[in-house]
């Protein structure tokens, strides 16, 4: 690793899923604000729909994610009917004709623990109230394990066109470490029933700094997730927070590796999946020549949210469920992240939003140019200020801050345009940083670089 990098990688610098970040969001936000942001949006806004499913079977010890291990089904059944009540307490505060939903994400946790019916009673309630668009993106997140033809059958059935399988490491040791046993051929199998059932379009998740991983083995993850041929892959890395995910404590630092192998694993899977048929996009995805992802990339429509990288052109972000984040032309708003809080306003009738962040003039200008560095790791910050009405001076610091990025090769800077090299696409967010006026370098407050 070019020493000059080391103290880039080690920075905690958000993961620009959003700007504002999460870390802007303020708990002062209203009610009124959120009626009054959905009443607003045009009758012909396209929409976007990310339903949230925070239970699992078993905790894997890495996991970052909102989630929990009930110990019975009844308390998913429960999360279920309040569910149902907040899409059907949202639906009419949204002016406008049905069939405008271009995409619909089911994220979690794991939203295949819910039984087929349970799962098919929210597809069906967002259908009955919203409606999709011709050609809707329907998309799962799966754990492979327990995944059974039957269940890729039911999820067709349910109108599911995509399928996002945790894969994480096809190591025996590493998957021991993390406590998530997945042998290569369920994986195998998975996809085979996935495609069996209709649901052509298939993702995996891989991570790179978990225990017991080397740069060789994760090469091989690599190429074995390459050879089954999913259209896309996301590649994040695994971030070791066991002070705010006490399940994490389960891993041993021992067992992690250094901040030089973790550059080295994220740059030995780059090459084995772009050495075996896949296309490297922003920061961390990867997809296959033909995937619209690919298009979207080489056609200037690639757009970041808070699944990450995504085609999704819609308008408006309508999240639901414990935690789920909403996007709107106005701002940002979020659910309560406390289960309890979330059931308690369900029951007694009241929108579940607990915090959010409207956007002021200068955010949009500043999220348009993290985005486009996001996405094409290249931007041209003045340009676009000036399309939002700012005077080039409103990002003097900002040019100040990518002196020394570029001093040290995070990016160049040619006629006015920020371009970050190829082989340094690792540390886009740190560039796009210089152009976040809110971010405090603090350590803990966000996910590693590198
Ligand atoms: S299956 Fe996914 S969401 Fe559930 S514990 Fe494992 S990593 Fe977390």
């Amino acid at each position: 690793m070019d020493p000059r990098l080391k103290k880039y990688a080690v920075q905690d610098v958000p993961r620009y899923t959003s700007y504002p970040t999460a870390v802007q969001f303020r708990g002062d936000f209203s009610h009124d604000t959120w009626k009054g942001w959905l009443a607003e949006l045009p009758e012909d806004a396209t929409l976007s729909v990310y339903v949230h499913i925070p239970f699992c079977a078993k905790m894997c010890w890495y996991c970052g994610c909102h989630t929990s291990v009930p110990n019975t089904y009844d308390r998913a059944e429960r999360y279920v009917e309040r569910l149902l009540r907040e899409i059907e307490m949202t639906a009419p505060l949204v002016p406008g004709p049905k069939g405008r939903v271009t995409h619909f994400h089911f994220g979690g946790g794991t939203p295949t623990y819910l039984k087929e019916a349970h799962l098919a009673s929210i597809v069906e309630k967002v259908r009955d109230l919203f409606g999709f668009a011709e050609g809707a993106e329907i998309a799962v997140e799966m754990d492979p394990r327990g995944f059974t033809p039957e269940k890729a059958k039911a999820l067709a059935d349910m109108g599911f066109n995509r399928g996002s399988f945790g894969v994480q490491d096809f190591n025996p040791r590493v998957q021991q470490l993390i406590n998530r046993i997945q042998p290569y051929d369920i994986v195998a199998r998975c996809v085979e029933d996935l495609r069996a059932a209709g649901i052509e379009a298939v993702n995996f998740d891989l991570i790179y700094g978990l225990p017991g991983q080397t740069v060789e083995s994760v090469r091989e993850t690599g190429r074995m997730a390459a050879g089954l041929a999913p259209d896309r892959i996301a590649v994040f890395g695994y971030a070791h927070v066991p002070w705010f995910k006490k399940h994490q404590k389960m891993i041993r630092d021992e067992d992690l590796p250094g901040i030089e192998e973790r550059y080295e694993q994220a740059l030995a899977m780059g090459e084995a999946l772009c050495g075996n048929g896949y296309r490297v996009i922003g920061l961390d995805h990867y997809a296959r020549e033909g995937d619209t992802m690919i298009e979207a990339l080489d056609n200037g429509t690639l757009r970041r949210n808070f699944q990450g990288y995504t085609v999704d052109p819609a308008d408006a972000l309508l999240g639901f469920g414990t935690s789920a984040i909403s996007s709107m032309p106005q701002g940002f708003a979020q659910s309560s992240r406390d289960m309890a809080k979330w059931a308690t306003a369900i029951d007694e009738g009241r929108l579940t939003i607990d915090r959010g962040v409207e956007y002021t003039p200068e955010d949009l200008m500043r999220a348009e140019i993290i985005e486009k560095l996001m996405c094409f790791l290249r931007a041209r910050p003045e340009e676009i200020a000036q399309r939002h009405g700012f005077a080039p001076e409103t990002l003097a610091e900002a040019w100040d801050k990518l002196e020394p990025l570029e001093a040290d090769g995070l990016c160049r800077i040619e006629n006015g345009e920020v371009i970050v090299p190829d082989d340094r696409r690792l540390f886009v967010r740190t560039v796009a940083s210089a152009f976040d006026a809110y971010y405090q370098p603090q350590p803990n407050r966000h996910a590693k670089a590198v």
